[in-house]
């Protein structure tokens, strides 16, 4: 049958919307904030649906921070949010190699920032490269080896705003010269808001380069890929069918939501204007779309 159409979000499908879910993932950029600056009302609508019993979660696909480094974030902004509510996809890159039972003396070579780092130390992994090798520079030269380590046995791209040629050729020695290595990509975004003002190129951008240098697609851990939705479900033990997924961007949260059998709530305060939602070319439908997640407060009461 064909999907229900996108529903604007009202008093009484916001209320039936509450009643029926126990737990909201949350989309992070676009949603709860834009760069570092926290959308409107945001900390009071969780603070509201925190006292309604909801369980809450954050999703988002940004590798540049870890867990913990996150749960700062939050904490600056004014929202109290716990490391173990946060699944970031450097942490998805992380449980990826220790679901697939990585061998620890192996290494991992990273483009990205610290945040895979961390996440990937954290999980007991020896990651090289990454902002160690931010400085570093490619020279060629006749009879003259680049060398690299064998051992490594994986490779994680993410957004990395320190990516060089170095980097570019230490990966594509890995992945080409060991038919085994994994090429693993936190998320293939295109742009993001690195602050409230502009868009960057995103994940997508060096990820897209490493495929273009070894021929090789990667594996996707971020949305909207549904590894991290499996992660949750083991860790929360709630059916799919009683959570809701809010994000601001069609191809990625809602197509994540989607595809595990979320609820789906589109929120304008990102990247997705209704002109984009509503238009013709638009395949992905969210169950529900309003302006900002703060539309609850109006909805539900205090
Ligand atoms: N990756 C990077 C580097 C970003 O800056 C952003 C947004 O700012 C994203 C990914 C998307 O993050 P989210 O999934 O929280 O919207
Ligand atoms: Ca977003």
């Amino acid at each position: 049958s064909a999907p229900a159409a996108t529903q604007l979000l009202d008093l009484h499908s916001a209320r039936a919307l509450v009643d029926s879910v126990e737990a909201f993932l949350f989309d992070c950029d676009g949603v709860i904030w834009k760069g570092d600056k926290l959308i409107d009302g945001v900390p009071e609508t969780l603070d509201l649906l925190r006292s309604k019993g909801k369980k809450l979660v954050f999703v988002t696909n940004n590798s540049t921070k870890s867990r913990r480094q996150y749960a700062a974030k939050f904490h600056s902004l004014g929202i109290s949010v716990s490391e173990d509510e946060i699944f970031s996809s450097s942490f998805a890159a992380a449980m990826y190699l220790k679901v697939k039972e990585f061998p620890p003396e192996k290494k991992v070579y990273v483009i990205g920032m610290e945040g895979i780092v961390k996440e990937l130390e954290q999980a007991g992994f020896t990651a090289i490269g990454g902002p160690e090798d931010a400085e570093k520079r490619a020279e060629w030269k006749s009879n003259t080896l680049f060398e690299h380590d064998k051992s490594v046995g994986a490779v994680v791209v993410g957004l990395d705003p320190y990516v060089n040629y170095h980097k570019l050729q230490y990966a594509t020695l890995c992945v080409r010269e060991n038919p085994g290595c994994l090429f693993i990509a936190t998320n293939q975004d295109a742009v993001g808001h690195m602050t409230d003002l502009q868009e960057w190129p995103g994940a997508g951008c060096m990820v897209a380069a490493l495929r273009g240098s070894t021929e090789r697609e990667p594996i996707v851990v971020g949305k909207p890929s549904t590894f991290m939705m499996d992660f949750l479900l083991q860790k929360f033990n709630i059916s799919t069918s009683k959570m809701c997924m809010v994000g601001d961007r069609l191809d990625t949260d809602i197509l994540f939501g989607q595809s595990s059998g979320c609820k789906t709530l589109l929120v304008l305060s990102g990247v997705t204007t209704e002109t984009l939602l509503h238009s013709p070319s638009n395949q992905i439908k969210p169950d529900y779309y309003t302006t900002q997640v703060s539309d609850f407060i109006g909805f539900l009461g205090s």
